[in-house]
């Protein structure tokens, strides 16, 4: 089990047992800027893995668990659509090698969780309380919860600007705080990588000359295998994400979701 915060997990899904959980938190609260220094032969993003059609592609199912007026302003078409494109281009490791495909599915709005036949999600966001992800969780609306896919929350920071990332269900999951949602990037490779598998690498020592890893982070953190470094994910990374991605994309094969038929369907593509 990783580092989580055992009040978090409390409020957040009573229901079920922490086993079933593998989240990380991310305790920067400001947004980490990628370093400009790399190595010569360092892939640095500029490909999109969408030519790709052999690599396994994934839906991207965002769902806002906030009112804040900034949050729901921000999020808009154009910045999903940045974050499919961000992850189709640096969702790859140091070497350049693409590891999954993103189409986004769908995008839970207020709106559209407040019309569903889960609206007691909306009621807690509105209201303040903290059953949201526990209902979330429960909810058998398509269109609130999908079924197979990454799911990536929009979440509030009243008592916890962290974002997590993890499974629930054998269903990789992200929580990102708004404020990170609309600005940041490095957010989103890391708990995605946490959602895929990865665990915490340890942040270079000042003055040692070493290079940041989108998986730093100090608490609980393991060294990364010696020679191995880089922005992205370095090779013993990707081997795990790998691991995971092929579990995901074996078992959301066989799961229905006429949503998604739909999305591919539409734009052409096939599972
Ligand atoms: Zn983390």
């Amino acid at each position: 089990m990783r580092k989580m915060t055992v009040a978090f997990w409390v409020w957040l899904m009573p229901a079920f047992l922490p086993t079933f959980i593998d989240a990380n938190d991310d305790g920067s609260i400001e947004p980490t800027a990628e370093p400009t220094e790399r190595s010569a032969t360092e892939y640095k993003g500029g490909t999109s893995a969408l030519s790709q059609g052999d690599l396994p592609l994934f839906s991207l199912h965002f769902v806002l668990m906030t009112d804040n007026t900034k949050a729901v302003a921000g999020a808009t078409e154009t910045r999903l659509k940045e974050l499919e494109n961000l992850l189709n281009e640096k969702f790859a490791s140091t070497t350049g090698e693409h590891l999954a495909r993103f189409k986004i599915r769908s995008f839970a709005t207020l709106d559209v969780i407040k019309n569903s036949g889960c609206s007691e999600i909306y009621e807690s966001i509105v209201n303040r309380t903290n059953t949201r992800y526990g209902n979330y969780w429960k909810c058998k609306d398509p269109n609130v919860r999908a079924p197979q896919g990454i799911t990536i929350f929009i979440k509030h920071h009243d008592t916890d600007k962290l974002s997590y990332g993890g499974q629930m269900k054998g269903l990789p999951f992200a929580q990102i705080n708004w404020e990170r949602f609309l600005k940041d990037q490095r957010v989103f490779l890391h708990e995605l990588g946490h959602a895929f598998g990865v665990g915490h690498s340890c942040p270079p020592k000042k003055g040692s000359g070493g290079r940041p890893n989108v998986m730093n982070f100090s608490k609980g953190c393991k060294e990364l295998p010696a020679g191995e470094a880089g922005w992205l994910f370095t090779p013993s990374q990707a081997e795990k994400i790998k691991k995971r991605r092929d579990t995901y994309a074996k078992k959301f094969a066989k799961t229905k979701d006429p949503v998604w038929d739909k999305v591919l369907a539409d734009s052409l593509l096939t599972r």
